[in-house]
């Protein structure tokens, strides 16, 4: 059977490899439509042309890619992505990065569209919003440590959940005691994972893994009491779950997007080759280590705006987004992330924690914490 796919976010990290695998399995899959900022456009087109698309939404340089593309319906403005996801299709694969991706995660569960979700901010931002809307199995995990979780969970029975345990590479900063001065180009290099500018800065602070905690509430239905987060430098166990008897069920492959990619966007199959299988002809050594909570608090600060609910996980985001912003901007400094992100999350824990109602709630809200960030960063000054 083939697959017809709509990709959002094409040309960034997950949209790059989801075609790899589209271009390795034309058995499998064909591409009905894409989207992208529009910041890159010759990747767009290249790609648009190559995989035959029918359909591509943009919401910068729109003029060059209609030029370059006719006959093929070019949809723009700031909507354009969320066009895009309402297209009827087998799989919505939604590889934005940042809170814009929430509306067509949306979108594309109202067409009754499948998602395949590596935008850990829709259920961030609007977890109770996109819950409200997925229907058994619409929604499936792309991130590698909620993948690895699912792929555990296969068959279980939830109640003998005893606890979820993600694993973080821990960054680059893992073993360094003062991280004031990190740089800009310290920040992302990333050890053992290639992704975007984003998720590479999110991983330094493990804002990233504090998303994830989040994102795991959400889609599995467990308490935060019951999601712990843990260090594994060499990122080959991509999550465990243990249950109630005391047995853990982990999920281990080299680190490569390849596999969860795939795994969402072929299920219940799975792509044969999707990635490279564990050498099991050389020695390993696999390491795990509790996370030094004094030094990456970004951890204990999502739990608490995880559990309060309501407003709060989407503060925390957006909040974050301006930070990180404002440190690869050089105006401030890496252990100020989170703490401008912590003191954006105090100044509005008291008028946000009201059950989130649609999309514009998120927005408004979201716009509260941006400005209150951007308040906090003049006031630093730099
Ligand atoms: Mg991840």
């Amino acid at each position: 059977m083939n697959r017809e796919l709509v990709i959002l976010g094409s040309t960034g990290s997950i949209g790059v490899q989801a075609l790899e695998i589209v271009e390795a399995n034309p058995n499998l899959f064909t591409v009905v439509a894409l989207s992208a900022a529009g910041s890159n456009p010759d990747l767009l087109i290249e790609q648009a042309k190559k995989f035959k698309v029918k359909v591509v939404g943009v919401s910068k340089n729109r003029e060059l890619i209609r030029q370059a593309l006719p006959g093929v319906e070019v949809i723009d403005g700031p909507h354009a992505a969320t066009e895009v996801a309402a297209i009827s299709c087998d799989v919505v694969l939604n590889g934005i990065t940042g809170s814009i991706g929430l509306a067509p995660t949306l979108a594309a569960l109202e067409a009754d569209n499948r998602v395949a979700l590596a935008n850990k901010e829709s259920l961030v931002a609007g977890g109770d919003l996109v819950l409200a809307r997925a229907k058994k199995d619409q929604l499936l995990p792309v991130d590698s440590e909620h993948s690895a979780i699912w792929q555990a969970l296969n068959g279980e029975d939830k109640s003998e959940i005893s606890r979820l345990i993600l694993t973080a590479s821990g960054g680059p900063f893992r073993d360094r005691t003062d991280l004031s001065g990190v740089s800009v180009q310290e920040a992302l290099a990333h050890p053992t994972w290639v992704m975007g500018p984003v998720v590479t800065i999110n991983s330094a602070t493990l804002v990233n893994k504090g998303l994830e905690i989040i994102e795991a509430h959400y889609l599995f239905g467990i308490p935060y009491s019951q999601i712990e987060a843990i260090i594994h430098p060499q990122s080959v166990v991509h999550s465990m779950v243990e249950f109630v008897d005391g047995s853990t069920i982990a999920q281990g492959s080299p680190p490569n997007m390849k596999g969860p990619i795939s795994l969402a966007l072929n299920y219940p199959h799975r792509v044969p080759a999707a990635t490279k299988a564990i050498d099991w002809t050389q020695s390993h050594s696999w390491t795990f280590a509790p996370i030094d909570t004094q030094r990456f608090p970004a951890i204990a600060l999502a739990r608490e705006v995880g559990a309060l609910g309501g407003g709060l996980p989407a503060v925390f985001n957006a909040a974050n987004e301006v930070a990180v912003q404002a440190f690869v901007g050089g105006t401030l400094k890496f252990t100020e992330i989170v703490q401008t992100v912590s003191a954006v999350v105090d100044s509005l824990r008291g008028s946000v924690s009201g059950a989130l109602r649609d999309l514009a709630d998120v927005s408004a809200i979201e716009e509260d914490a941006r400005r209150t960030a951007r308040e906090l960063l003049m006031k630093v000054g730099r």
